[in-house]
């Protein structure tokens, strides 16, 4: 084992939180590295859909959506196992772009201004004010600080014995693209039983189809074609979808144990940023701009605290867990309450009824789960 490097900041995950915060940093004079484990550009499990919010942070950071084809989204559409449809306006509206390219911008942005390693992070130790970080390389890095950015559930979870990594959890995902006839301005959220499936375009005008559901109802049928054939065309717009669309993977992506469990803004001295801090349900579709606003709110406290000279560690983190807390506590609450609605039958028909005689609902319902611009 040799000491490779050692750094003021290390950022371990460069998925959207990681990439964000790496390049907010990059503008002041720091010496930062970023470890990630996939090289770019590469496809994720997720809905795709963007909320508006992190727009004008994203071109703060240099980083614009639409010039690679990304869709304007001001529509959302939502319908019960029964194909009963609700439709409304976005309140603030978002954009659809793949992982794929959305993940490489950021990256690309980055244009060397800080050191990346594409690697496998095993541990991350605190000792005598300083964090020792060992890859699968074998490679050892030190830094006095260390973000953590490493998604909803990685392998350092476990190194760092975080409380809920050892709950298994019901939720497993698909996704995959399609060629289908949607329009572009539209997201979609349908529901099956046991689950949902959203549905928005992508830059490269594919239809990224997005589910989640449970290891009960998937177990029942235990291959993706038969499950969705059985349990998700119940819903009459994702039997016309899982007919008609033309899969543009070979096979679709999943992941699993996907766990909504509280998580802490601040462990073993690290900075948690992105779903590492917390995951809001995905149907809210506002994971992502969490994560970009994660990295927005820690890059100001850690520069302000340094523009100081003199960083207290301390200060710092109670400052951002305090910030983190007040900013998307009530979010994740909310998402919480809704997806179990949404998977109760009967209060999803009663959900549904009600909404249809009072369509504003939607729109309010959509805030509680949503920020404003940031
Ligand atoms: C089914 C589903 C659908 C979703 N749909 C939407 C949606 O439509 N809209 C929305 O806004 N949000 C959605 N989300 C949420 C969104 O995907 C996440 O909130 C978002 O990806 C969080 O970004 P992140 O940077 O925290 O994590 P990630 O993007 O997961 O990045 C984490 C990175 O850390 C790296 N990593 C992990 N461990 C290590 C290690 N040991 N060493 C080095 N690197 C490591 C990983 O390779 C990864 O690149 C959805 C989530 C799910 C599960």
């Amino acid at each position: 084992m040799k000491i490779y490097k050692s750094y003021q900041i290390v950022i371990i995950g460069g998925g959207l939180a990681g990439l964000s915060a790496a390049l907010h940093l990059s503008q002041a004079n720091l010496d930062i590295l970023l470890i990630e484990k996939h090289p770019y550009p590469n496809h994720k499990v997720c809905g795709e859909y963007v909320s508006n919010e992190v727009l004008e942070y994203l071109d703060f950071l240099g980083v614009s959506p639409f010039e690679v084809g990304a869709k304007k989204i001001s529509n959302f559409e939502v319908s019960n196992t029964n194909g009963s449809l609700i439709k409304a306006e976005l309140p603030l509206g978002g954009f659809g772009i793949s992982r794929y390219a959305l993940d490489n911008l950021l990256y690309e942005a980055l244009d060397s201004k800080i050191d990346v390693v594409f690697d496998t992070v095993k541990s991350v130790t605190f000792s005598n004010e300083l964090f020792t970080i060992d890859t699968k390389n074998e490679i050892q890095f030190t830094s006095t600080y260390v973000v953590g950015a490493f998604g909803k559930r990685s392998n350092i979870d476990t190194f760092l014995g975080r409380q809920f990594i050892q709950n298994a959890s019901p939720w497993l995902a698909v996704k995959a693209h399609y060629t289908y006839d949607f329009p572009e301005d539209t997201v979609a959220l349908h529901n099956f039983v046991g689950g949902y499936c959203g549905l928005s375009k992508t830059e490269t005008d594919v239809v990224n189809a997005c589910y989640l559901t449970t290891y009960k109802s998937f177990k029942r049928f235990g291959k993706i074609p038969e499950f969705q054939e059985n349990v998700l065309a119940q819903n009459p717009y994702l039997k016309d979808f899982f007919e008609n669309a033309i899969p543009e993977f070979e096979k679709p992506l999943t992941i699993s144990q996907i766990s909504f469990e509280v998580k802490q803004p601040v462990e073993d001295h690290i900075f948690m940023l992105g779903d590492s801090a917390g995951l809001i349900h995905p149907l809210c579709g506002n994971g992502m701009a969490m994560a970009i606003h994660s990295a927005k709110l820690f890059s100001e406290v850690f520069l302000e605290a340094s523009a100081n000279g003199n960083i207290d560690r301390k200060e710092m983190e109670h400052n951002y867990e305090t910030l983190w807390k007040k900013t998307f506590s009530k979010r994740l609450k909310s998402g919480r309450k809704i997806q179990s609605l949404l998977l109760h039958p009967t209060a999803t028909r009663v959900g549904f009824s009600i909404a249809k005689l009072f369509p504003n609902i939607v729109p309010a319902v959509i805030k509680r789960t949503h920020g404003s611009t940031i």
